[in-house]
């Protein structure tokens, strides 16, 4: 199709962000057209990359793409799993990462104030450094803050601290017309009418691109520590899991993983697990403030462990071993990607985490796939990767295309619809994006998505932000 983008149009685009922040051409597109999504036949470049610096160009480049009917696709750090930026229908790929100062940190009312192009990593180091502490950790740090938003990010600390969400409190959004709306603000309670910056979060660019988000901190936690449970089969591991929550214990984190992920890992960074010992593993992560208290807590997550069949305890209590566990964890994806064809992130009621992880073995089996499935088992939010390679002796050894390409969709049905059953959702974290909108209307009645479309055509009645994600 050809390029809605005349010599006029990009004329005027380059008038707004200069000429050296919009560009074409294959060879400068091209890292501009995909994200994380492995299989790159979803990939798309875009007619066109503009890269605006402030609100005001962000604003403008709307305003011109809006009234000449450009698709536009706003991206961040493009960590994302499931093709949200990839801009399928051409046209301009809004980059933020121009936007990348951190404005304010208020301490007084524990609130900072970030532009949209602002990578996690630097985020929590400017909260780190004015003492205080940003709770959600999800795992690629190179991520933005408007990404973050726009998919509701998760992460392993969301048992205890929540969901990007819990954290937003104003935003500042420009919709596909141009208009700037200032949503909330460093406010702890609204109750004044619709609240519209709830349904940005998670909207995944479909109603606008951030352009600040104002999010609010806690104070910095006192110790933490890890134990790492390893369970000879999976069902005590993740039995166990509703029984430490049951105790009115809440974790930072709960995780459960599989043995074959953790030896490809420690193969792959050099470091060193604390046992070998079972098959499945729970690392169960604390914090307190006190000595006193983070010694009852493990006390007390170690005997609910014990009692249901753990073969022993292992604490890392020393920076140097948790960071060694914390490490290992983080880089299993580094670890498996080259054999990785999609991560899912289907999350169940926390008790229906076993008898979905027994789907998933049952699912490997018929088809002799290798589905190595960990994830944040205290949210109920499972990673099953969906594999083209097998795990033999320690080693990802590939599998020929012919056997995991048909496979591939036939799986990520199967485990979908048992996600349905248990009454789950198809994503918990990632987002519906590109690669999962054929799947939505398994978890969404047609009448909750027909509110949705009713939704976005309010905010975009021309169709141009973003558009093939979510739903048509
Ligand atoms: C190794 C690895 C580990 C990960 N671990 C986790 C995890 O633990 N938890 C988790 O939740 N996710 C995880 N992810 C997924 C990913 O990091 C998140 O989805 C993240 O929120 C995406 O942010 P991004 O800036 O990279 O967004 P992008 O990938 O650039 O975009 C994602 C979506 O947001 C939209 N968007 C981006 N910026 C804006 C904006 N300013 N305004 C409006 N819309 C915008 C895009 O159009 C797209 O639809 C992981 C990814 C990787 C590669």
């Amino acid at each position: 199709m050809a390029s809605l983008i005349t010599p006029a149009i990009r004329e005027a685009l380059e008038a707004v962000v200069g000429p050296a922040n919009a560009f074409s051409g294959a060879d400068r597109t091209f890292d501009y057209g995909h994200d994380e999504f492995s299989l790159k036949e979803i990939a798309h470049a875009p007619d066109l990359v503009v890269r605006p610096g402030t609100t005001e160009e962000v604003a403008a480049v709307l305003r011109l793409a809006d009234a000449n009917g450009i698709p536009v696709t706003p991206r961040g750090g493009a960590t994302g799993l499931c093709g949200g930026c990839v801009p399928v229908c051409g046209g301009i790929v809004l980059a933020l990462e121009r936007m990348d100062r951190v404005l304010e940190i208020d301490a007084d009312n524990q609130m900072a104030v970030t532009e949209a192009g602002v990578r996690l990593s630097d985020f929590t180091k400017a909260v780190e450094e004015a003492g205080l502490y940003f709770p959600p950790h999800p795992g690629d740090e190179s991520a933005m803050m408007g990404g973050l938003v726009a998919t509701n990010a998760g992460g392993s600390r969301a048992v205890k601290y929540g969901t990007i969400r819990n954290y937003v409190r104003g935003l500042e959004l420009v919709t596909p017309a141009g208009d700037v709306l200032k949503l909330g603000g460093k406010l702890e309670k609204s109750s004044t009418g619709y609240n519209l910056m709830h349904l940005v979060v998670g909207s995944e660019g479909t109603l606008g691109v951030v352009t600040k988000v104002t999010l609010h901190l806690k104070a910095k936690p006192g110790l933490m520590r890890s134990l790492v449970v390893p369970f000879d089969a999976l069902d005590p591991a993740l039995e166990t899991v509703p029984l430490i929550m049951k105790k009115g214990i809440v974790p930072l984190a709960v995780e459960f993983l599989e043995i074959e992920p953790i030896t490809l890992t420690e193969e792959h960074i050099h470091k060193k697990w604390p046992t070998k010992l079972g098959r499945t593993h729970l690392l169960v992560i604390l914090d307190a403030t006190s000595e006193e208290e983070i010694d009852r807590l493990s006390q007390a997550v170690a005997e609910v462990c014990c009692e249901k069949g753990a073969i022993d305890v292992f604490i890392a209590d020393t920076p140097s071993k948790q960071d060694e566990v914390l490490a290992i964890r983080s880089k299993i994806y580094d670890a498996i990607k080259s054999g990785t064809v999609e991560i899912l992130d289907i999350a169940v009621p926390r008790a229906e985490v076993a008898g979905h992880v027994h789907f998933v073995r049952e699912v490997a089996a018929k088809y002799g796939m290798w589905l190595p499935t960990f994830g944040h088992a205290a949210d109920g939010n499972v990673h099953t990767h969906i594999m083209k390679a097998r795990y033999e002796a320690g080693r990802m050894v590939p599998v020929p295309e012919s056997e995991w390409r048909p496979k591939t969709d036939l799986v990520r049905a199967e485990l979908f619809r048992d996600c349905q059953a248990r009454g789950g959702v198809i994503s918990g974290e990632h987002g519906i994006g590109l690669v999962k909108k054929p799947y939505l209307s398994l978890v969404l009645d047609e009448r909750q998505i027909e509110i949705m479309r009713g939704i976005r055509r309010a905010f975009d009645p021309n169709g141009t932000m973003n558009p093939g994600k979510i739903f048509d």
